[in-house]
């Protein structure tokens, strides 16, 4: 943190100007030997890339400074249907509110699906950053909020923009229809399903047989974690509301408070998992915000309580479930409630588990073994407790198979400073401090179309 808050703006694009030049020479090197041993020309790849860089890092920036929340990236979306009309995609907009799409038809072969989020985060910015965001947002609730790209989703735009230009000036070197997807909302889970909701594959979009995505990660820069398998949990979102009866702060006894009902609810539900779930099996219930009364003297006559639960199967799902219905019941029960006023559940964002088809995954790591050392290439990670909703684009009843890589961009110095101090990375996603490494902006370009020309390959 303190190192970055010192390097100015200067250094930085000095640093991207020297890794462009460095990175032509690496390039150079490698081409023939990379090209030969995947058919991909990940010199030219890499050439186009760094080229671009200053482009890219700027738009980069400029995303950053400019974060927008689930389903209100308007402006985004209108940066991405404007850069791929002008490279000749054909673009959709307006798909599951803010979702774009633009398609490129390039002779016989396979739909792939490339897809960037949009959305960013209610978090205020803490990087010190000469581009950090100062920006608020009003939520749909009508409450302000700092505002951030705290999950690196500004890069994931950048990324898809630099790849498509790649991939334009490359049509002669793979064959099929490319798709890139600018997706609302993943934040809470609700923009992949949105964007099919709103009949997107009926309204031109083609059907893809593959799903490519790649997301950052506080790991260093020239990294990534790509194993087969599953990779994120399942997920979902859910509000529990409590009914009491509302009173003056002095009359409990002729009110009931759901502020203590939601109270007890928070700690009982943390023994559905430590007593109910087998410890072999893996799960998490959090409470991430707890909604009561405004003033100290009255006792309210709600209380919402907003949960977020991660799971690997239905099983699991179903005891976590039950576990929150059976306590809320047995909170209502001992309060004295009728079952009219029994704690309301509200189902919001659900995902299931992202799986990586193993084949897949290996043709791309195969390919990135042109681009990254062997040793960059982790496939071996367990799945993250984190969730995606990225394998909700498919549509139902398809049989559409992904591959989903966690990029590394956290700088090199900065994670080699966190490891030293017992830290498991400098910074994590949804944290006012989470930053991405510029050089990453060029790098993940390179994987982004690297991967995607290993995908046309049949
Ligand atoms: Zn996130
Ligand atoms: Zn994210």
């Amino acid at each position: 943190m303190t190192i970055i808050r010192l390097v100015p703006v200067i250094l930085l694009q000095v640093f991207v100007c020297v890794s462009i030049i460095s990175e032509f020479g690496y390039a150079q090197a490698r081409k023939s030997n990379a090209g030969k041993a995947t058919a991909i020309n990940t010199g030219t790849i890499r050439q186009m890339a760094y080229a671009d860089s200053l482009r890219l890092v700027d738009t980069y920036k400029d995303l950053h400074q400019n974060p927008e929340l689930g389903f209100m990236e308007v402006r985004t979306s209108g940066i991405i249907a404007k850069e791929l009309q002008l490279l000749g995609f054909q673009v959709i907009t307006g798909i599951g509110k803010t979702g774009v799409v633009g398609i490129l038809k390039n002779g016989d072969g396979p739909v792939v699906m490339y897809r960037a989020d949009m959305d960013c985060n209610s978090v205020k910015e803490i990087t010190g950053l000469p581009y950090a965001s100062t920006k608020t947002m009003k939520k749909e609730d009508g409450t302000e909020t700092p505002v951030m790209h705290a999950c690196g989703h500004d890069a994931h735009v950048t990324w898809m923009l630099g790849v498509a230009r790649i991939m334009v000036a490359m049509k002669d070197q793979w064959k099929g229809t490319l798709v890139f997807l600018g997706q609302p909302a993943e934040e809470p889970l609700m923009g992949a399903r949105a964007m099919v909701a709103d009949n997107m594959y009926d309204k031109g979009v083609p059907v893809p047989d593959y799903l490519f995505a790649l997301h950052t990660w506080p790991i260093p820069t020239g990294t990534i974690e790509n194993g087969p398998g599953v990779r994120f949990s399942g997920s979902d979102q859910l509000d529990v509301t409590f009914f009491g009866i509302g009173g003056h702060g002095s009359r409990p006894e002729v009110a009931k408070d759901p502020v203590v009902m939601a109270c007890n609810a928070v700690m009982q539900y943390q023994t559905i998992i430590s007593r109910g779930i087998a410890a072999q099996d893996a799960a998490v219930l959090t409470v991430g915000a707890i909604h009561a009364g405004v003033d100290n003297n009255v006792i309210p006559s709600s209380a919402v309580v907003k949960l977020n639960l991660r799971w690997f199967n239905e099983k699991t799902r179903k005891v976590l479930l039950d576990g929150i219905r059976r306590i809320n019941e047995g909170i209502a029960v001992s309060n004295g409630l009728a079952a009219d006023a029994y704690p309301k559940i509200t189902m919001k964002g659900n995902v299931n588990p992202l799986v990586n088809d193993t084949a897949l995954t290996a043709k791309v790591n195969a390919a990135l073994n042109g681009v990254l050392s062997p040793a960059g290439i982790d496939t071996e990670r367990p799945s993250s407790m984190g969730s995606e909703d990225f394998q909700h684009l498919i549509k139902p009843g398809q049989k559409t198979v992904y591959n989903y890589i966690r990029v590394g961009t956290a700088h090199p110095d900065l994670y080699a400073k966190a490891i030293a101090e017992g830290k498991p990375a400098p910074y994590f996603n949804h944290n006012g401090n989470y930053q991405v490494d510029l050089s990453a902006i060029p790098l993940g370009t390179v994987i982004g179309a690297t991967g995607l020309m290993a995908l046309f390959k049949q």
